[in-house]
Formats: structure tokens, sequence, C-alpha cells
């Protein structure tokens, strides 16, 4: 057998196995909502993805699986905007749950990708990491947003919203939490669109050859996160912030359920302590020499 048939049946193989522990929640279509001002949800139950409207078009946050694409297509549609004039897509981070439809989005729409440099590796070739990602590695990045070495920011401008993206790594080097100002009542709030502070199953925070300073990093996230002023609370996956829960409580000319500061501190706060009990637990697990 050749070497590239190999590769191939274990790419497949290997896609099958990630398919099958897919959440049903992931591939559960959920009502697509306006969040505040030009910020609208288009997400499954439990991938987020966010429409940002603009007079000049418009920014798509996570194209999630190849299969949400679709999906994501038509609650666009349905909140009246077309698919069509989505200019820029942007992830959370580069896990297949939130990029793997990618190179569908840029193939409907031709937006511009727009990936955080230290995600940039394993977004164009998924064999980079150390961890499993499952994605079309055929992505070619039109832009690269790389946060100033300083601040680990960038920014992202269309018709008049400006996006800043903050380097919230760990969980991956490049994973990105993005903020905005939106105007809601005739105030203007502070949106915080979490990239992830989790510690996945299997993450070695200590002794990692892959990833040397993934503590470090993680640390830095939280004093990152706990910087942020926040009022509109959203993230990765809607779970992240009660996004169902809130939903439920969406009343006509109630106030906005997704205002929730305390929210966000008490988030931010229980996943460091996560952080934090997962890196004292590894540590105590080294060998003693
Ligand atoms: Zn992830």
């Amino acid at each position: 057998m050749s070497r590239f048939a190999l590769r191939l049946i274990l790419i497949l193989g290997f896609a099958g196995a990630l398919t099958g522990q897919n959440p049903q929640s992931w591939t559960t279509p959920f009502p697509p909502h306006r969040i505040a001002d030009n910020v609208y949800y288009v997400g499954s139950r439990g991938l987020a993805s966010y429409l940002i409207t603009t007079p000049d078009g418009h920014i798509l946050i996570n194209s999630s699986l190849e299969s949400s694409v679709p999906m994501i297509r038509a609650s666009t549609e349905k909140l009246g905007f077309r698919f069509s004039d989505v200019k820029i897509l942007l992830v959370s981070h580069a896990h297949w749950d939130h990029n793997a439809g990618s190179a569908l989005v840029k193939e409907l729409t031709g937006a511009k990708y727009m990936v955080m440099e230290q995600d940039v590796a394993v977004t164009e070739d998924w064999r980079e990491v150390g961890f499993p990602v499952w994605q079309r590695s055929n992505i070619a990045l039109q832009t690269r947003q790389s946060g100033s070495r300083s601040q680990g920011r960038g920014r992202v401008k269309l018709g008049g919203v400006v996006l800043t993206a903050h380097l919230t790594p760990g969980h991956t080097k490049g994973c990105t939490t993005w903020t905005m100002k939106a105007r809601d009542g005739g105030k203007d709030y502070n949106v915080v669109i979490v990239g992830s502070p989790n510690v996945n199953e299997g993450y070695k925070l200590v002794n990692n050859a892959l990833y040397p300073n993934i503590a470090d990093d993680y640390a830095r996230t939280f004093r990152v996160l706990k910087s942020l002023p926040c009022d509109i609370f959203l993230g990765a996956h809607g779970e992240y912030y009660g996004m169902e829960e809130k939903y439920a409580r969406i009343k006509p000319n109630g106030p906005n359920v997704f205002i929730d500061p305390d929210g966000y501190r008490h988030y931010v706060a229980e996943r460091e302590q996560a952080f934090l009990k997962a890196l004292d637990r590894q540590k105590s697990e080294r060998p003693q020499r």
C-alpha cells in the first residue's frame, strides 16, 4: 500500500472518530436572534456563531463545523441579511468545532479570513499541533490578524464597526477573545466574546514539549479576561454564558437579557479556579526526583 493511501485512511478514520464524539447540541438548530444593536446569534444550540452587520457588509465569527455552514446561512437569511454579504470571517480559536467550516464559508462568500498569528500554523495544517483538530487543511489565509507584540491586540474594522482581538492563549496558542461596543436603548455597552479559558481533557499543563509555556499562557488569559470591561457576556459556546436560559427570558420591550457583568465575573473566576486546580493536580503527579 502506498504511503499516500495510508495517510488518507488515517485521516478519514480520525474524522469519523471525531464526528462520533460531537455532542448532539452542536448540530441542533437554534433560533437566530438579536443580542444587541448589530450583533446577532446565528449558531446552533451548542456552537456559537455571531453575525455583526454593517452598511459595508458583515462580519461572521465562527464558521463551526462544515455541516454548520448551511445552518448559519439559513439563520442569517431568516434575520433578513444576505450570507453573500459576509466580508470578514473570524474565529474564537483554531479548533474544528469553531473553524472546520471556514473553507466553505470562504468559498460561498469570498470573505477575508483573519486568524490570530499564533493560530495560523494549525489553521493551515492541523498536523502542526499535538491535540486533535479536524479541518480542511487547504485554507488560504488572506490576512493575518497579528497582535502587536507588546499588547497582544489587533483590530478589525468594517463599515464603522471596530472589533478588538485580545490574545487569550492556552486553550490554543492563538485563542482570541473579541470585544466591541454595542448600543442598546441609547446606551453604549461593552461586548466580550470569550475565546475559551477551558483546560480540556488530556491537556498537558506541565512538561508539555509541544507547548512549553502553556501554563503561563493560561495565567495571562485570566489576567486579560479580568481586565476587560464587560456588560454583554458572550462566548464560543452558548453554555459559557447561559445562552439558552437567557434566550428563554427575552420579552418584547423587556430589558436586554444578555447584559450580565456579574455572570461574566463569576464565570472567569470559576474557570480560573478550575485551571489552577488542574495545574496543581498535574504538578503533584510529576515524578519526584
Ligand atoms: Zn476549543
